[in-house]
């Protein structure tokens, strides 16, 4: 994958080159990927885009109550709505969809990664304390992005799992040999292949979504390998590239609505009478919070 990043700001007028100064630190820690430093918005920006399939942007944010310091991830569709935040913004997604329709091969993904600054008026090159601390964590998102996006998945799990105790699988088969998913799958499904594909060939297996996260891989496990919090990782990785899968959009819906993944009627709760159980209740109010405000993924 061809991937730019841009850093776009003014690096003498202190926070609001934050942006060059994480590319450049960037630059000194990554391989295969394009660097560029820039002054410029609108079209003159989207011109630089031509070719590549992905780019990367970090500039300086500035919200009203903002925390200097903060970081925030962004798509182009999403930068109108923080309202006349950076110097660098101005009317981005109409240059973007004039580049579409006049210069043509433009990326199929734009990352916007801003920091929230606070100095962005006095001539200078240093940044503002807060700001600067926030740099480490920057880097580590974008490199973690771009990672992923070279295909980078071993390296992507070393960094979020402890690498150490997923080398120490000696593919005694024993996750395999309890998981109920590889049993009803004639063992299509194989959390032993699954860890090692992922850590040794670096691919993503198709199947992840068949675990039931009942964690018996992971107590049976004699090097305490943790099989089930791997597989969660991928699917969490898995979404992050490739979005929700389309079965589990009804999911997230009923639990939108109700609450829980599945909708309890009059008929589950007779049965559950019949137990002695208490009557399950719809209770969407805090999920469909959470959801409103996450987007539940979709
Ligand atoms: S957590 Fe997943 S992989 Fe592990 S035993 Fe249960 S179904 Fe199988
Ligand atoms: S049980 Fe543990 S050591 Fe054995 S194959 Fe599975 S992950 Fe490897």
């Amino acid at each position: 994958m061809k991937i730019l990043v841009l850093g776009v700001g003014n690096p003498i007028l202190r926070d609001d080159g934050v942006g060059i100064h994480v590319v450049r630190e960037l630059k000194k820690q990554l391989t295969g990927v394009d660097f560029r430093e820039v002054s410029v918005s609108g079209l003159e920006l989207v011109e630089l885009f031509k070719g590549y399939e992905k780019v990367i942007i970090v500039d300086a944010i500035k919200t009203k109550e903002g925390k200097p310091g903060r970081i925030y991830k962004l798509t182009p569709e999403q930068i109108p709505t923080l309202h006349g935040v950076t110097p660098h913004d101005a009317d981005f997604r109409t240059a973007i969809e004039f580049g579409e329709k006049f210069i043509g091969g433009m990326p199929k993904k734009i990352d916007i990664y801003g920091i929230e600054v606070e100095e962005v008026t006095e001539f200078g090159e240093d940044l503002t304390p807060d700001v600067r601390k926030a740099i480490p964590d920057i880097i580590k998102k974008i490199r973690k992005d771009i990672k992923m996006d070279l295909g980078g998945l071993s390296e992507e799990i070393q960094l979020e799992m402890d690498g150490k105790t997923l080398n120490y699988c000696f593919s005694c088969g024993m996750c395999t040999g309890g998981c109920p998913s590889a049993r009803i799958t004639d063992s299509k499904y194989n959390p032993r292949r699954i860890l090692h594909r992922a850590v040794i060939e670096g691919v993503l297996d198709e199947n992840i979504w068949l675990c039931t996260n009942c964690y018996t891989c992971q107590e049976r496990c004699p090097t305490n390998t943790k099989v089930a919090d791997l597989i969660s990782l991928m699917r969490r990785i898995d979404v992050k590239k490739n979005g929700i899968p389309e079965f589990i959009k009804p999911l997230i819906e009923n639990l939108e609505a109700c609450g829980f993944t599945a909708k309890i009627g009059d008929l589950e709760n007779k049965r559950r009478e019949r137990m002695n159980l208490p009557k399950v209740e719809h209770t969407s109010g805090e999920i469909k919070k959470i959801i409103e405000k996450t987007g539940g993924g979709l």
